[in-house]
């Protein structure tokens, strides 16, 4: 159910309406909108009780309800797009398309200060790169833990790059968060629900990324398991699906994003990195994302990929990034967006 304020009520009139929620044992999710203020309110109400107990407030316009099951993360809740900032001067969502990339994992200092330096120079806002990195191998290498976490806030306070860095464990949400800027959810953890409401009981953004096998509802409860604890900074990431193709790692499915805008508020963002899985593939990939409204995209960068311990086959080398960054110009300006 939505609480639609009167465009004139006054904070005092909004304050009793909060408590008055609280008082029925109900959570309030309130939000102002550039025109309306709202309240949101989840779980198992009894809406009799609810229309009779805030029928007489005099700030409310009318109670409205919901009737999509991601309730905070759809357009009922909000119809405007959600502009989250990531640090000062840092957001995504609206006019400027955020640009994050790295190394797929973190493995010395050397590497992720050099590639930090070089994407950007190319114009990268976010500092990608995996210190615990969830790997189909047992025997793969894993990550660096936290000695990776370090490697990565020095490169970013060196550069004045933002950090993005995957969470697997709710026990690790309190250390990578004294790390990172923002949260990555990996595919395989889309519907970790014990996670999604660790990060979700913290304030900072959380990139969401779709599952290897979830439907455009499914990744959407996902985001909201994470909103319904108070976090609403949820941006999601496509990054493709496991369809009978094989040639490419996974299928890159772009018409999620004006999907996955249709249906909710929040930002999205494109990997074309594990999206195909070959890093001539990525360009192409990458450029069709922004014709198709992406506000971000997440790229693997490496200085010498061939060398990588995991994931070279679809990274790109500095210079392949930063002329990359120089078409996707072009396109960004085609469609009213800034790079
Ligand atoms: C990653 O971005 O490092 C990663 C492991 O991606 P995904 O969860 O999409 O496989
Ligand atoms: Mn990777």
């Amino acid at each position: 159910m939505i609480i639609v304020m009167r465009d004139n009520a006054r904070e005092k009139e909004i304050q009793q309406v909060v408590e008055r929620i609280k008082e029925l044992g109900y959570t309030p999710h309130p939000s102002r909108g550039a025109k309306k203020m709202i309240i949101g309110i989840i779980g198992d109400l009894n809406r009799e009780e609810l229309i009779d107990s805030l029928g007489a407030y005099p700030g409310i316009d009318k109670l409205v309800p919901i009737l999509e099951p991601y309730k905070l993360a759809g357009r009922s809740f909000k119809d405007e797009p959600s502009v989250i900032e990531i640090a000062e001067g840092v957001a995504i969502g609206g006019k400027e398309i955020l640009l994050m990339a790295g190394p797929c994992a973190v493995e010395s200092e050397e590497q992720v200060i050099s590639t930090a330096r070089a994407v950007k120079r190319a114009g990268a806002r976010v500092l990608r790169g995996g210190a615990f990195k969830p790997r189909t191998s047992p025997y793969s290498f894993q990550g660096l833990h936290e000695e990776g976490l370090k490697y990565l806030k020095t490169a970013a306070d060196e550069t004045g790059l933002k950090v993005i860095t995957e969470v697997m464990d709710p026990r690790d949400v309190e250390l990578v968060g004294r790390y990172t800027d923002i949260f990555q959810i990996g595919a395989r953890n889309m519907q970790n629900f014990y996670l999604l409401k660790e990060v979700g009981n913290t304030d900072k953004p959380v990139l969401l990324k779709r599952g290897l096998t979830a439907t455009y509802k499914e990744f959407l409860m996902a985001a909201e398991y994470i909103m319904s604890e108070g976090n609403y900074n949820v941006i999601l990431c496509e990054r493709g699906i496991r369809t009978f193709e094989d040639y490419t790692r996974n299928t890159l499915d772009l018409i999620s994003i004006p999907v996955l805008k249709k249906l909710s508020h929040l930002p999205v963002v494109i990997d074309p990195s594990h999206g195909t899985g070959h890093w001539d593939l990525v360009g192409p990939a990458s450029k069709g994302a922004i014709a198709m409204g992406a506000d971000g995209l997440l790229i693997e960068v490496h200085p010498e990929p061939m060398k990588a311990l995991s994931d070279g086959q679809q990274s790109l080398k500095f210079e392949k990034y930063a002329e990359l960054v120089e078409q996707l110009k072009d396109i960004a300006r085609a469609v009213g967006r800034d790079i």
